[in-house]
């Protein structure tokens, strides 16, 4: 049986203090953090995510302004609005929710924010300035998963540590940032991908597994060994006639199963996604702070 990693309490306790340091802000009589979000199309879930990150600042006294944009919009006008944001004094950090419609080039839209606004850390500024272990914006994923282990004060230093999948903003970073040093930080990492061979064999090794590649119950029991710290990243809508919103959110792990061999494990929902969403505050935060100086 395994202690749960419970990402909602504690993105709340990180909010928490956020809304302390922004009543201190206000009181002081200057202007809150701002945080925009520019969302392109009707994506359902990037709906879901996009209205929480609002509400999110909204609860913790942060100013939010939320851009929608219909999906058949032109890359140049897209980019038009980017510059507006990168030009805008009284904002510090902006978002552009992906997945981007296909016509949009992603690449092309993400170089183009302000590395200075780039909350979400991925602009190759600033995670090269991750990968070399410099203050700056980190991926909000990975950062929500180094903060968890923090706050469980949990200690991976030379332990093998095994990500799956290697996409540019949970992946890759995440095998960056568990091999840092640091505390947390310090693991010996095996980065694994579609074309790992023996996958179960690696993970079965692991002390700490971080699964992200979104396959519903992907990560067996089988695949884990006793006692291994076991992070699920996925999201994914699976559908369910008997749910009221006709589909139930399921993560990588398959967590009944593997939270009696695991150590320590985080909930879908209620682990790793709260943490993402605090840790976007954060990185506001820090961006408000480098604007005021
Ligand atoms: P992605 O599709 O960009 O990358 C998936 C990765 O998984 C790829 O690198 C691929 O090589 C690897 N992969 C695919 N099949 C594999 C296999 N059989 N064995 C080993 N590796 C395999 O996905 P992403 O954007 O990194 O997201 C992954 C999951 O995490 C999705 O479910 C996504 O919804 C979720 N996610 C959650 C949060 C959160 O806040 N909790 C944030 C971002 C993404």
């Amino acid at each position: 049986m395994s202690i749960i990693l419970d990402g909602k309490t504690t993105s709340n306790q990180i909010k928490e203090e956020l809304s302390v340091q922004v009543k201190g802000i206000k009181e002081s009589g200057k202007r809150p953090p701002h945080l925009a979000a520019v969302l392109v199309g009707n994506d359902g879930a990037s709906l879901t995510y996009v209205g929480s990150k609002v509400r999110s600042c909204e609860r913790i006294g942060y100013d939010s302004t939320l851009i929608k944009l219909e999906d058949n919009i032109s890359q140049d006008a897209l980019l038009e609005t980017i510059e507006k944001l990168n030009s805008d004094p009284l904002l510090d950090g902006f978002i552009v929710q992906l997945p981007l419609p296909k016509h949009i080039d992603e690449e092309v839209v993400l170089h183009a924010i302000n590395p200075n606004k780039d909350v979400d850390g991925f602009h190759p500024t600033n995670f090269g300035k991750m990968a070399l272990g410099m203050e700056t914006f980190i991926p909000a994923t990975p950062f929500g998963i180094m903060e968890l282990l923090k706050r469980y004060k949990l200690d991976i230093s030379g332990k093998h540590a095994v990500v799956i999948g290697r996409s540019h903003i949970v992946g890759r970073p995440m095998s960056i940032l568990l091999s840092e040093k640091g505390n947390p930080g310090n693991a010996t990492v095996t980065l694994t991908h579609s074309r790992t061979q023996n996958l179960a064999a690696i993970t079965n090794e692991a002390d700490i597994v971080v699964s992200a590649l979104g396959v519903p119950n992907f990560l067996t029991a089988d695949m884990v060994k006793d006692g291994a710290i076991i992070i699920d990243v996925g999201i994914t809508r699976v559908y369910d006639a008997n749910h009221h919103k006709g589909y139930v959110i399921v993560g990588d792990v398959h967590y009944d199963a593997v939270k009696e061999k695991a150590s320590h494990i985080t909930p879908v929902p209620g682990g790793v996604g709260p943490m993402t969403i605090a840790m976007l505050l954060q990185n506001t935060m820090l961006a408000y702070q480098r604007n005021q100086d």
